[in-house]
């Protein structure tokens, strides 16, 4: 057979009519066939990967998900583990298909106690990261009920539309961390007749987003407005995880806890009650006695603490996280081809300074900064190459004055 009279097996083009025509034992393929051959593969491919949901979201098992949230938070081991499978829980419930066996599984909205600055945020950022879903961090402080001054409730949903980009599907899958929900708490057992702007009334306005509702958002945000179109979100596979310090719970749990010696005769071998962490022992009728309504909490049915941090935790959130602070100026020094170190005095100094002046794990940062900013300005006009902060150096850049300042600002 000439060359002019091969053809493709597949779609019969002559080879002159080709770029490339390649041979196989039988048969010929020409370029544009392959290039359709291979999206079909790149398709069928994606298909079979059942972890991935529209080419995005990766679902990994709870293990792994506490793996990957490990490499960013240190401690709180067991708001990771109950994070991990509330968060498998509710993607495997976005991903199941409708069958007729009646059994609907009911979102797992969960909500996060701790003292601020424990790593609720960190988390919630973490899971989002994880699992390549927008995220929007609102503040439960500055919702109000419809028609007062302040943000309706809507307008999480505007934030998250905006960190999806306006692309409602990805919106519709997102989280929404809602920080200081303790702050909406009623503010007496006595549910008054008076309008309670700022508490219960905002509650009630978050109940329905919470169980899952179509909702009209205005994608700009603001006040709802005649001329403005609306975006239909159905928050029904957003998962909501809500946030507070809850000041004060640590009451109700102790009164709680006497109540329960006092029923049972306490004479068991029970465990002893760590003092130290009584937030370990929360329920949700603790949240009800703090001022939660009980429908709001029928809707955070997933419900776990966080540790405070203590010395180790701070130490090795300095250093071990995968994006550790000590890590981060390392990089920043490197980009003038400097050689950063620490010392492990120094380290204990800072940990030290953040415990004394209550600063948490916030203050960690604002230590380092006050520590390093003069090096940070010399150095890369100056032909020193290398800078190990010790313990003296690190006394010698922090007094009293600029700690006292930072106890202001965290
Ligand atoms: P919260 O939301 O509880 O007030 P954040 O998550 O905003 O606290 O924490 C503030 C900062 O402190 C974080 O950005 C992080 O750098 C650090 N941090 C707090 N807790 C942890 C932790 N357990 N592991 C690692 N870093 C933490």
């Amino acid at each position: 057979m000439a060359k002019e009279d091969l053809e493709c097996s597949f779609c019969g083009r002559k080879k002159p009519e080709t770029n490339l025509l390649v041979a196989g034992l039988d048969a010929h393929i020409c370029d544009r066939c392959i290039e359709q051959a291979h999206g079909i593969v790149v398709e069928e491919s994606k298909e079979v990967d059942t972890n991935e949901l529209d080419g995005d979201l990766m679902l990994k098992k709870p293990q792994e998900i506490k793996a990957f949230l490990d490499e960013y938070v240190i401690g709180q081991e067991y708001t990771k583990k109950v994070m991990a499978v509330a968060v498998y829980n509710h993607y495997k419930r976005l991903l199941q298909p409708k069958d007729d066996d009646d059994i609907e599984i009911q979102k797992s909205n969960i909500v996060m106690v701790g003292q601020t600055g424990t790593g609720k945020t960190l988390i919630a950022k973490t899971v989002a990261k994880m699992l390549n879903v927008p995220l929007a961090i609102v503040d439960a402080t500055v919702l109000t009920e419809a028609g007062y001054v302040g943000e309706d409730v809507e307008s999480i949903l505007t934030r998250l539309l905006q960190a999806a980009d306006y692309n409602l599907e990805k919106a519709q899958r997102g989280i929404v961390f809602i920080d200081e929900i303790d702050k909406i708490a009623r503010k007496s057992d006595n549910p008054s007749i008076t309008r309670d702007v700022s508490g219960e009334g905002v509650q009630q306005a978050l109940l329905k987003l919470l169980e899952g509702t179509v909702v009209n958002v205005p994608p700009k945000g603001g006040r709802k407005h005649p001329d403005q179109k609306f975006i239909e979100v159905n928050t029904e596979h957003i998962l909501f995880i809500a946030g507070g310090a809850f000041d004060g719970i640590e009451r109700h749990i102790t009164k709680r806890l006497n109540m329960q010696a006092m029923g049972f005769s306490a004479s068991k071998n029970e465990d002893a009650v760590d003092l130290d962490n009584m937030l370990k022992y929360i329920i949700p009728k603790d949240l009800k006695d703090f001022g939660l309504i009980p429908e709001i909490i029928g809707r955070l049915p997933v419900l776990t603490h966080m540790d405070p941090l203590d010395k180790g935790t701070l130490r090795a959130i300095l250093t071990e996280p995968k994006n550790a602070i000590v890590k981060q100026y390392k990089k920043l020094f490197i980009m003038d081809e400097i050689e950063f170190s620490i010392t492990d005095g120094a380290l204990d100094y800072l940990v030290e300074k953040a415990i004394e002046y209550k600063l948490g794990a916030r203050g960690l940062r604002s230590l380092c900064e006050a520590i390093l900013t003069d090096a940070m300005f010399e150095m890369p006009s100056s032909s020193e190459k290398e800078l190990t902060v010790t313990r003296e150096y690190a006394e010698g850049k922090l007094n009293k004055s600029t700690l006292k300042k930072l106890k202001a600002v965290s």
